[in-house]
């Protein structure tokens, strides 16, 4: 780790290159997002104009925060937090094209009545909890093919795929059965060929675990601490209410 991110940016991209061609798969099939997460907008900027444009929040109060500091760069934003549904207008507001968090039906519904209203549509990955850890937020694995069928309906929200946080561990073969998990679930899904569903992306693979997430077919892996350094905060604050320190 430096605190160059351009050096870190440059680690990251061959670890990631190292891992999908390991795979025996194609440079280019695996995207990085970065994970902005307590990152002032000053080191965003550096990623940005390094070339690395997809970025993501946590939390709503941290995207409003440093979109004036960073609208001049073009870049595109997910999201990645919990969302509350009363903070829905502000996904809209501040341009996020993917909520990659989506894991109950009731936000879902409510983010498509304020996208009719608005005449938009909204990419959407679903989260789920392939850990089992009560910590981590995400539909049950058990849910996610009802849940699908579910948000299906929306009209105006495109699902693209699924999104996994994998098990905290140093046993790499307990994380790669999350990976597992929901590739499977992606495969079993998109057989299912419903309509505005396409089971296209994996979002799944973080600093710690991203090569497993390529080996096991991860089209997305999600990066912070590995580029920006380590965060002031706990992740518990971003991943679960219980022990949130506001
Ligand atoms: C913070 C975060 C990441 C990145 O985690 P690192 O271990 O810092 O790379 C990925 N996904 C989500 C949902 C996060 O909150």
């Amino acid at each position: 780790m430096s605190d160059n991110i351009r050096i870190n940016l440059a680690h990251i991209h061959a670890r990631i290159t190292r891992a999908t061609l390991a795979a025996g798969r194609i440079p280019g099939d695996v995207k990085l997002l970065l994970a902005t997460k307590t990152v002032p907008a000053a080191r965003i900027r550096e990623a940005l104009e390094a070339g690395y444009t997809l970025i993501a929040e946590n939390k709503v109060q941290e995207l409003k925060e440093k979109f004036e500091a960073l609208k001049d760069l073009p870049h595109e934003n997910h999201f990645i937090g919990h969302l509350q549904s009363n903070k829905i207008k502000d996904l809209l507001k501040y341009d996020v094209t993917c909520l990659q968090s989506l894991d109950r039906l009731d936000l879902a519904e409510k983010l498509h009545q304020k996208l009719l209203s608005e005449n938009r549509t909204m990419e959407v990955l679903i989260q789920v909890n392939t850990s089992g850890e009560e910590s981590k937020f995400g539909i049950d694995p058990s849910r996610a093919v009802d849940f699908t069928r579910a948000v299906a309906g929306l009209e105006t929200l495109r699902v693209k795929g699924l999104m996994t946080i994998g098990l905290f561990s140093t046993d790499t073969e307990k994380v790669r059965r999350c990976f597992r998990l929901l590739h499977a679930l992606r495969d079993e899904i998109g057989a299912l060929g419903l309509a505005g569903v396409e089971m296209k992306e994996l979002s799944m693979g973080m600093s710690g675990d991203l090569e497993t997430a390529i080996a096991e077919g991860a089209t997305m892996v999600r990066v912070g601490t590995a580029v920006f350094g380590q965060r002031p905060t706990p992740d518990s604050y971003y991943w679960n209410e219980k022990s949130s320190i506001t």
